[in-house]
């Protein structure tokens, strides 16, 4: 795709950058923002010309029915920078089809394909520096949608807005964490939500997540509402399970995120000929593998961490360690995945996208 000419985005360039007072080596996540940000409004039944402007807070009337209804989606991806300053996305064609198909379930307008590239690319090269190169180090991008209309009627807005804002984010270590399998809380229903990036899904784990929490659990793996019996993904993560030498993970369905991380996860698998499977892995088969011995690993698979292994979960009071293996997947697979992403190795399925 070529890029539009810059007379398709409006663009007004920040006078000064923010960038010299920012210590990369000392990122808090997502709380430092780049010097520009990409906007573009709907209204009158049509998204408008887009603009890239100076990061900055906006205006927006306490009436927007954002605030009172929840009609907003998001996506998170990331741009990597090689050695010789090129830069990269991972797949975005996914993250495009996936905030349509959440647009679509809360009633927003769709985004058009060519706005949402080429306000990608405009953005990521004006902003270029703050792409750090060096394995982990990536720029976060955080598309979002906002449903702007001024009316507190509870129907669908005919007024949004589409952003894309980014943060730097730096290589870090995952430590293990340890997860709690959910028996109480839901985090999705059948026929609801759980599918889109809709930003009433996070807001409604914050809560059984700080419990959990308080149990000393940095995560919750969530069950199927209907049962509590099968183990489904974690917060902002799918999740894997190697029982054996088997990797295995749940069937996507209209509860489950349908992860980029999770599908080249697969593809990897597939292609380093480790045997997976697709397919309902419920709580017993893993409490039953735990005891004897049989499960050698449970990771989280999701663009922030790429790969994050478990050290433990509880369920029914009972907390199983797993202890850690030498020829981790988990380990094979992060690391496989940051050398594609970073253009150190062969990109066979094309996974890389050069903005
Ligand atoms: N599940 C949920 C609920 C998520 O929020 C995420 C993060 N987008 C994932 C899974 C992982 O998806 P991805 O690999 O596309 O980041």
């Amino acid at each position: 795709m070529t890029l539009i000419s810059t007379n398709d985005i409006d663009i007004e360039k920040a006078k000064t950058s923010k960038i010299t007072a920012v210590d990369f080596n000392n990122l808090a996540f997502g709380r430092v923002f780049t010097d520009h940000m990409f906007v573009c409004d709907f209204k009158d039944g049509k998204w408008q010309k887009p603009q890239i402007m100076p990061y900055q807070s906006m205006t927006i009337e306490p009436s927007a029915r954002v605030f009172h209804y929840g009609q907003a989606v998001f996506e998170g991806m990331k741009a990597y920078k090689d050695e010789s300053g090129n830069v990269f996305l991972f797949r975005p064609d996914q993250n495009f089809e996936r905030i349509n198909k959440s647009s679509a379930r809360m009633a927003i307008p769709e985004f058009p394909k060519d706005y949402f590239f080429n306000g990608l690319k405009t953005l990521l090269k004006l902003d270029s520096e703050w792409i750090k190169p060096g394995v982990g180090s990536s720029l976060y991008l955080r598309p979002f949608v906002i449903a702007t209309e001024p009316a507190i009627s509870a129907s669908p807005a005919n007024e949004y807005r589409f952003m894309i804002i980014c943060s730097p984010a730096k290589a870090y270590y995952s430590e293990p964490v340890r997860v709690l399998f959910a028996e109480k809380f839901s985090r999705s229903a059948d026929g609801g939500v759980g599918f889109a990036k809709a930003a009433g899904n996070y807001g409604a784990q914050f809560y059984p997540t700080s419990l959990a929490q308080k149990k000393g659990f940095q995560q919750i793996i969530w069950t199927d509402a209907n049962t509590h019996e099968y183990l489904e993904e974690a917060g902002t993560m799918n999740i894997f399970f190697r029982i054996g030498d088997k990797l295995i993970t749940a069937p996507n369905n209209d509860r489950i995120l349908d992860g980029v991380t999770r599908k080249s996860v697969i593809q990897l698998a597939e292609d380093l000929g480790i045997d997976w499977e697709v397919r309902r892995v419920s709580v017993k088969e893993i409490k039953d593998a735990a005891k004897n011995g049989s499960l050698k690993e449970i990771f989280g698979a999701g663009t922030a961490a790429v790969i994050s292994p478990v050290s433990a979960f509880e369920h029914a009071d009972e907390v199983y360690e797993i202890a850690e293996v030498e020829d981790s997947y988990a380990m094979l697979f992060k690391s496989t995945l940051l050398n594609i992403q970073h253009n150190l190795s062969e990109d066979k399925h094309g996974w890389r996208y050069e903005v």
